[in-house]
């Protein structure tokens, strides 16, 4: 392994169930491997279905001792996980370029930002609130409480293999509810570090587990079992389209943070500096790994050539290297099978017509690196437009109007985020209100944090993480409807 820990008990090759770390896999073992060299970081147990099902049991115990517990007592417990995850977060930025790859620095970056929710969410278990209402007859009180949904399969994906945790494990917990966690394959062992970090806090056994393996012998459990209440899910919309299917059965409440195709459009009155900043922050963070990263630009006649020539001089600055190696701006891709998707985009649309203006090829770093590309002259028959590149290619295409800019940005299933760099305010304005997303940046390329609603419109998602909204996800309402006696 290329970097110690600090702490080595966070390096933890068990599941963890009811308070208890289980090495045992009934479904042999899983493999969790260093995109960087592809070297074996660890082995842990592949858990089966039988012991999915048990740690459902496990949460489905817990749930009346944690839901029974003032917000006042969650948040505390909750505080003290936000301060271990703070304390650690070194070995936890570690753990994330070991197994993930992004660079360092952005691996405390997205520590920082996991914390973040932590901490927000501890604020908001004191601030759940119901209601009382007129009542329609002159004998009555309508009132409205909030009551924790109940046991919760969340699935989370690699590329954000700790913030995508704590975005769901914090409203989940603060709530009342309890949860059974199913980390990414490639990513598991930042979320034991997690768990470990969760019991120091004092968690109470089965509030929060965490099951690791081979999601279709996992996820079958957790989408069946009338104990589980909800499914909430970040990854591909193909999945969670799975995943609300295999729901349907048991009516299950879902929130689904799914794929993006984020277009970035820049007017003629843009500042063309902030623009390529914008560009390069959304596009090259974590090797353009991000379902909210830009997957296609869309430039201004006025400005186009300006702006391809600055973004290519700056993209072409960018570092590539080991995650580890001091001043690295964009790291290995995840594997081989993301090189595949991105040297196939790259392929067709360079057949299709586009130019390569920077990049374009596999870095000589081999391995699981690609340069930074920027491509010109991209048209909306090009599979790069229509399908996440996830990697770090941006296409250029050309516009000449407003409205047809408008209408290509919204020409996809997709509507996660959208960003747009014109000064005019009247502009922005009409703009973001007919584009078709959950999110949109407005002369920024930086959208995420613990204050706003993170999610979705169309194919993208159902319901929001983060900000005041996320912890509603996880609360039923219950109307007592009260006659006087
Ligand atoms: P990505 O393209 O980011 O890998 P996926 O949607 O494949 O996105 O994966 C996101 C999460 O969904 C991971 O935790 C993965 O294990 C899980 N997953 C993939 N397939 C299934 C499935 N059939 N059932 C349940 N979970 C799944």
């Amino acid at each position: 392994m290329r970097r110690r820990l600090t702490d080595a008990s966070l390096m933890r090759t068990a599941a963890y169930i009811d308070g208890s770390w289980v090495g045992d896999g009934e479904s042999g073992t899983l493999i969790v491997d260093d995109p960087a060299t592809g070297e074996v970081l660890a082995e842990l147990p592949a858990i089966s279905r039988r012991q999915t099902a048990a740690a459902i049991e496990a949460a489905h115990k817990a749930f009346s001792g944690w839901r029974a517990l003032s917000g006042t007592e969650r948040a505390a417990i909750l505080r003290r996980w936000f301060d271990l995850v703070n304390e650690h977060a070194a070995d936890l930025a570690t753990l994330i370029v070991l197994e993930e790859g992004k660079p360092f620095a952005e691996a405390v970056g997205e520590v920082r930002y996991a914390a973040s929710f932590l901490e927000w969410y501890a604020e908001e278990a004191k601030r759940v609130r119901g209601d009382v209402m007129a009542a329609p007859e002159r004998t009555r009180r309508i009132v409205v409480l909030k009551e924790p949904v109940g046991v919760v399969a969340a699935i989370t994906p690699w590329n954000f293999p700790a913030a995508m945790i704590t975005r769901k494990a914090g409203p989940a917990l603060a709530a009342g509810c309890t949860m059974v966690l199913k980390p990414a394959e490639q990513t598991p062992l930042t979320a034991l570090a997690l768990a470990e970090l969760a019991e120091r806090a004092g968690i109470p056994a089965g509030v929060f587990n965490v099951v690791v393996g081979d999601p279709r012998e996992i996820g079958p459990e957790l989408t069946g079992s009338p104990l589980v209440r909800k499914v909430t899910f970040t990854g591909s919309t193909e999945v969670g389209r799975l995943l609300l299917a295999q729901s349907a059965a048991t009516v299950k409440n879902a929130s689904m943070e799914l794929g993006g195709n984020a277009p970035f459009l820049v007017f003629d009155d843009a500042e063309l500096d902030a623009a390529v900043e914008g560009l390069v922050a959304t596009k090259y963070r974590n090797t353009g790994q991000a379902c909210i990263s830009a997957n296609r630009a869309y430039v201004q006649d006025g400005v186009y050539e300006e702006f391809a020539r600055r973004l290519a001089e700056r993209v072409g600055r960018l570092v590539v290297g080991d995650g580890f190696d001091e001043g690295v701006q964009q790291g290995p891709l995840i594997d081989t099978d993301a090189m595949t998707k991105v040297e196939t985009h790259v392929a067709d649309a360079v057949q299709k017509g586009a130019t390569v203006l920077l990049g374009g090829t596999r870095h000589p770093r081999g391995g699981n690196y690609y340069s930074p590309t920027v491509l010109g002259d991209v048209t909306a028959r090009m599979t790069i437009t229509r399908e996440e590149t996830f990697g770090p290619v941006i296409p250029l295409v050309r516009f000449t109007d407003e409205s047809e800019a408008v209408r290509m940005a919204n020409d996809t299933e997709f509507g996660l985020a959208a960003y747009l760099y014109a000064r005019d305010a009247e502009r922005i304005w009409r703009v973001s209100a007919a584009l078709e997303a959950g999110m949109v940046g407005v002369n920024t390329g930086l959208i995420s944090n613990e204050v706003a609603p993170f999610g979705g419109v169309k194919q993208s998602g159902l319901g929001r993480e983060g900000s005041v909204y996320g912890i509603e996800e996880f609360l039923e309402l219950k109307y007592l409807a009260w006659e006087n006696a």
